[in-house]
């Protein structure tokens, strides 16, 4: 006769789909950390609220190993000097370990400490496919109080696009004109394709008027504008999670895997220069990512 399953053999299954897809979060988390999409400290405050989460069940060598620039001799070395035993998981650490734990990451990942003027010049930057655009859209449509610098650039409109309203479509030589006239506050060859740049006199009548102006350019854009005015606020948007972005970058799979590789290593070092920044904004959902946006203003 064949045995009925009982209760305790779909405890097991399900257990075990429970271990399967804890394991997976922690992998994920992983790629976050070593991708620069979280930082350590964050995963460590996750971890300590909440220590039957990814973060509070990882383990502590994992953690350590997944941090950018950090080795197994680097990894031992540490865990020794903190007196930390390599089998711990993060949400089980005392609490003198998670007090040096997180001195020793302040020290070595040291986090922006946003100054405390802020300006109504703002900048949103941040690695491609983050979805930059749409949340600028957002903005556009629903906080007419924000001025959105409409750029110039050489592409030509896709559908739908409005000239003065998207972009100012322009050809090379009338590019070159404004370079030449100084009327761009930045300018940039995007994707090494076609040039962008922010027009300078909207900007500084906006601002004249005591509007706030936001700025949705590439990073080379971003550091010009820094060098132009020190005091606007520059603002990373960061995907949900590194998983996330490589869907939005390579999901379709319609480029090779040469091309694949070669966006995937864009974004790694994209996602490097987020330290530039003086804030940093999680694109997880457009309207809230939107508003922490508008609420950075002056
Ligand atoms: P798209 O052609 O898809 O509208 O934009 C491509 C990229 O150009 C985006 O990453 C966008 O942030 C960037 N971009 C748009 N306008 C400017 C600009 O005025 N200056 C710079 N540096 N980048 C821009």
């Amino acid at each position: 006769m064949v045995e009925k399953q009982n209760p305790p053999e779909v405890d097991r299954v399900a257990a075990s789909a429970r271990a399967v897809a804890a394991r997976r979060a922690r992998a994920s988390l992983k790629r976050d950390l070593s991708m620069r999409v979280v930082t350590p400290q964050t995963v460590l405050a996750r971890a300590f609220a909440e220590p039957s989460s990814a973060a509070g069940t990882m383990r502590v060598t994992d953690f350590l190993m997944a941090l950018p620039a950090i080795g197994a001799g680097k990894r031992d070395r540490v865990l020794e000097e903190l007196g930390i035993s390599p089998v711990k998981r993060l949400g089980g650490l005392g609490s003198r370990q998670r007090t040096e734990l997180r001195a020793w990451l302040d020290e070595r990942f040291p986090q922006n400490t946003p100054r405390s003027g802020r300006s109504r010049l703002l900048v949103l930057a941040g690695p491609t496919a983050v979805g930059k655009g749409t949340v600028a859209t957002h903005i556009r449509e629903n906080h007419p109080e924000i001025h959105l610098s409409v750029s110039a650039t050489t592409r030509a409109p896709r559908p739908g696009e409005i000239d003065g309203v998207h972009y100012f479509f322009v050809d090379d030589a009338e590019f070159d004109r404004l370079v030449t006239e100084g009327e761009l506050l930045e300018h940039a060859t995007v994707h090494n394709r076609f040039r962008y740049g922010t027009p300078r006199g909207p900007i500084e009548k906006a601002l004249g008027e005591g509007k706030t102006v936001l700025l949705e350019i590439d990073l080379q854009g971003a550091r010009q504008v820094r060098e132009a005015d020190a005091s606007a606020t520059l603002i990373f948007l960061l995907p949900p999670s590194w998983d996330e972005l490589v869907d939005r970058l390579v999901g379709r799979g319609t480029e090779d895997a040469e091309e694949r590789a070669r966006r995937l290593r864009t974004a790694k070092g994209e996602l490097a220069s987020q330290g530039e920044f003086d804030f940093h904004v999680v694109n997880e959902d457009v309207g809230t990512a939107a508003r922490e946006v508008v609420a950075l203003a002056e």
